[in-house]
Parts: structure tokens; C-alpha cells; sequence
């Protein structure tokens, strides 16, 4: 039986909600009332007023299915099977209630009996510490001692400076030899696509005081994520999340508009990868409400289509390409995700308007750089000058990642300072008129015509550095 990620959805939600948890639908990728995070990046990202205890849960068990953002993912997506900058995670969530017990018994009960999976090549971790969590997965649940594997704060310990934290339990799946990489000592644990981390549940038990002094919480919490992707993957026996069934749609529309055959090529297949994982992203953060912008979520959104729309030219692709492959998107998950048919229309305008700005000048910012890279090579040089990399921000719209990008794939580098002090320079000389004459800057207005209510404002360039890290 292979069941589809639809389904895969459903059966979750379900098999929780038969354990006395409200099913709640995914938050936002916008969050709310929360300055730490730009994006939501985890199921239980916009529940931590329940967690904390600012705000009373509907009930103290809680399932979802949370569409999520990892940026920080973004160099793997496309090299390994199991990351996209976009996911879906699977979690179910105890505020002050059950604790470990249920928890990795309903883990093992859904992988197990619900889905099915054999239980032969699944392998719990523990934190070194957390003994109780040890004994659980070997008493109760029967896995011999050999195959729980114990790690360290790095792998197991969730924390965010002070506050609320807690040991981890993993769960991977062995997919087999001819995933692994092949080097001595390949475990569990391995940073290769053989032992596919899927789940991962979270015991917050204590506080940290901000001293790493450690006391028990009164209230004890589980918060438990898995990827839908992952388990996709691995029920449905494939390769890589991007050939589970709604993927794989989307991947071939890939193809089919470069005319180009997946799994011919390895630097093909990557940009192919790329931009599947990337349209989605985009999809998703657009019908959410985030525009286009040169801050902020805005940014994000605007690297990721712009990124996307590079490698499109790397395939071969001319001319617009993203707003057809986003009807995909919208067909593969309109099922869990009712707002991307609602705001279908709006979508598409967005990305129509911020691919079209692009594609005006791309091409051009292209053989730019190319010119760039050769004049560099010439002289032996490694790093751009900053006011070159910002000439091609402000006049051509790439955003600077991705000029630091296209130079990292030939060993070079931009002069980031030098930048920094380009856009300064800028700022302080255009002043109030700032946005008249360069590229970069006219884009925020163009959106007004769509929907003024929901257009992010032009704030220019201050919070670059930080946001191109996230
Ligand atoms: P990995 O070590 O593989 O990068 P992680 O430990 O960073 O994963 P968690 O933060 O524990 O992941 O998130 C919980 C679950 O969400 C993971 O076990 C995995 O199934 C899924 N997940 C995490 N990051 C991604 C991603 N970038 N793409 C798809 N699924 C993901
Ligand atoms: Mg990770
Ligand atoms: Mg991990
Ligand atoms: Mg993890």
C-alpha cells in the first residue's frame, strides 16, 4: 500500500485526533505577535503562547499539519533528498499533559501500525542524559539496546537560550545501503540520505534560568515534528522527496517546460530540484500575504523567485516559466491547503508582476557578471568589489546572495563590506527620491496596482546584512 501525501495528511490528523487531540489547521507562514521569528519554521512555532503559558490552548492536546519556511536549509535543498526551504510538518502537541510515555508509544504506533513501515529499520535516538526516554523505547516498546542510539546537546537537546527546553527522541528509517555514502563508520546519526531522520519529539521538562542551571518544569510539554515529505519518501519507496507523488508532478512541469529529462545529469537535476522546492515556497509565502520587497519576509520571497528564475536560465528556460508551474503547486496541495484556490488569482498577479521586473533585466545582469568573473580570472582575482556586486543589486535586481552564490560556484567571493558601504553610500546621496531612478527600488509600487492593502513598503537597505544570513 502507497499512500499519497493527502492521504499521509489525513491518516496523521486522524490517528491523533482518535488520541483525544484538536486537529487545528496550519498556522501562517507570517507569524504572529512573534519578533524572534521572521517565518515560521516548525509545528510548534505558533503555538508557544501555549507552550509558555501566556495563552490557554483550545485543549491540551493539539494536532497539525504546519506548512513551514527553513531558509537555513537553502544550500542542501536540491543536493540532499530529505530538504526543501519548504515542508510540511506533522506534529502533535501536549501542554501540561501526557508526556514521554504516550508520546513514543503513538510515534511507534503510527510509523508502525498506522502507516506500516517496517519496524526492522527504524532506530530511535535519545539525549545521552535522558534515561527515562531510553528505557520507554527498550522496555515498552521492545527495541534492543543496540539499535537505540544515544547523542549528544547538538543532536538531542532542544534549546533556545533561556526558558523552556528539553531532551529529544529521534526516529530514522534505513533506506538501505544504496543510499549511504559508503564511509566507514555510516550509522545513524550520518549526514547522508541513508538514515532518514522523520521524526523528531521534543520532551520540554525544563527551564533554563539563561545559566544553564536546569530545573524541572511543573508543567511538562511534548511538541513532536515530523516531514511529510520524509515519510512520503520513505513509504513510497522513492529516492528523494522530490519524487513523492504531489512532487513529482510539479518536478516533471519542470521538465517539461525546460525540455529537458530528469536523471540524465547531475547539475540538471539539481536546478530542477531547485526550483520544484522553490515555486513552492514562493506559492505558499505569496498566498499568505507576503509581497515582494528588499527586507524582511519580502526579501526571502524575492530571493527565493529570483533564485528560482536563474536556475530556470541555467535550464535553458526563456521568459516567464514560474507562474504556470505555481498552478501545480496549487493543484497538488489545494487538498490540505483550501486558501492557495482562493487566492489563486492573487497569486498569480504577484508572481507574474515580480517575474516579468526580473526577466527585464536578468539576462543582461547575467553577462554582466559573467564579464565580471572573467575580468577577475584575468587579473587572478577571487573577490568583486563591492560597489560591482551593488551595481548589480541596484541596477540588474539580484538580490546579493545570489551574486555571492553564482561567484561561490567558481571559487569567488564578494567584498562584503564594500557593499555595505555601496548601499550606504547610496542611501545617504538619494535621500527622500530614493527608489526614482534605480532598479531595485521603484519595485515596491508596482504592487499597488494588485492589492494596496497588502503591499510592503520600501525600507531600503538596513536590515540587508541580517535578513541575506537567515
Ligand atoms: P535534519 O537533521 O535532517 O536537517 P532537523 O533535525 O533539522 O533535520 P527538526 O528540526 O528536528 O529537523 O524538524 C523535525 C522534522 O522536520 C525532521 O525530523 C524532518 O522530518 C522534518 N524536516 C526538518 N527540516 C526539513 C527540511 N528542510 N525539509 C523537509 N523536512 C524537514
Ligand atoms: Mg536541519
Ligand atoms: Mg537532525
Ligand atoms: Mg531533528
Amino acid at each position: 500500500q502507497k499512500y499519497g501525501v493527502n492521504e499521509l495528511r489525513r491518516m496523521f490528523l486522524e490517528f491523533f485526533e482518535s488520541k483525544e487531540h484538536l486537529a487545528m489547521k496550519s498556522f501562517s507562514l507570517v507569524p504572529h505577535n512573534d519578533k524572534s521569528l521572521l517565518l515560521i519554521n516548525s509545528g510548534m512555532a505558533p503555538l508557544k503562547p501555549y507552550f509558555t503559558g501566556q495563552e490557554i490552548p483550545p485543549k491540551k492536546r493539539v494536532t497539525t499539519c504546519q506548512k513551514c519556511i527553513r531558509t537555513g536549509d537553502i544550500e542542501n535543498v536540491g543536493k540532499t533528498a530529505r530538504h526543501g526551504t519548504f515542508f510540511e510538518m506533522l506534529g502533535n502537541f501536549s501542554f501540561g499533559d501526557y508526556f514521554k510515555k504516550e508520546a513514543i508509544a503513538w510515534t511507534w504506533e503510527f510509523l508502525t501500525e498506522v502507516v506500516g513501515l517496517d519496524p526492522d529499520r527504524l532506530y530511535p535516538s535519545v539525549y545521552e542524559d535522558d534515561d527515562e526516554a531510553w528505557d520507554i523505547w527498550n522496555k515498552d516498546i521492545g527495541i534492543p539496546e543496540e539499535r537505540i542510539f544515544r547523542f549528544g546537546k547538538e543532536d538531542n537537546f532542544w534549546e533556545h537560550g533561556s526558558g523552556p527546553c528539553g531532551p529529544c527522541s529521534e526516529v530514522y528509517y534505513d533506506r538501505g545501503e544504496k543510499y549511504g555514502c559508503g564511509k566507514p563508520g555510516c550509522t545513524v546519526g550520518c549526514d547522508c540520505d541513508r538514515y532518514m531522520e522523520i521524526w523528531n519529539n521534543v520532551f520540554t521538562q525544563f527551564d533554563n534560568d539563561g545559566h544553564n542551571h536546569y530545573t524541572e518544569l511543573e508543567q511538562k510539554n511534548i511538541d513532536t515534528g515530523m516531514g511529510l515529505e520524509r515519510l512520503a519518501c520513505i513509504v513510497q519507496d522513492v529516492e528523494s522527496m522530490f519524487d513523492i507523488d504531489t512532487l513529482h508532478a510539479l518536478r516533471e512541469h519542470v521538465c517539461r517546460l525546460a525540455g529537458v529529462e530528469y536523471g540524465k545529469d547531475y547539475d540538471t537535476d539539481v536546478s530542477i530540484r531547485v526550483i520544484t522546492d522553490h515555486i513552492r515556497s514562493v506559492t505558499f509565502m505569496v498566498s499568505d500575504g507576503i509581497m515582494p520587497s528588499n527586507s524582511g519576509r519580502g526579501y526571502v520571497l524575492r530571493r527565493l523567485l529570483r533564485r528560482a528564475c536563474r536556475h530556470g536560465r541555467l535550464l535553458g528556460i526563456q521568459g516567464e516559466f514560474l507562474v504556470t508551474l505555481a498552478t501545480t503547486v496549487i493543484e497538488g496541495s489545494k487538498d490540505g491547503y483550501p486558501e492557495l484556490e482562493e487566492k489563486k488569482d492573487f497569486i498569480f498577479k504577484v508572481i507574474t508582476k515580480e517575474e516579468e521586473q526580473f526577466n527585464k533585466t536578468i539576462d543582461q545582469g547575467l553577462s554582466i557578471l559573467a564579464g565580471m568573473e572573467a575580468e577577475m580570472e584575468k587579473k587572478g582575482e577571487k573577490v568583486l568589489s563591492g560597489e560591482e556586486a551593488f551595481r548589480l543589486y541596484d541596477t540588474y535586481g539580484f538580490p546579493v546572495d545570489l551574486t555571492k552564490e553564482i561567484l561561490e560556484e567558481k571559487g569567488m567571493q564578494i567584498d562584503e563590506e564594500g557593499f555595505q558601504a555601496a548601499a550606504k553610500a547610496q542611501r545617504d546621496t538619494s535621500k527622500g527620491t530614493f527608489g526614482e531612478h534605480s532598479y531595485s527600488g521603484t519595485d515596491a509600487t508596482v504592487y499597488d496596482e494588485i492589492d494596496p492593502s497588502v503591499t510592503s513598503r520600501f525600507v531600503g537597505y538596513e536590515t540587508l546584512t541580517h535578513e541575506s544570513k537567515i
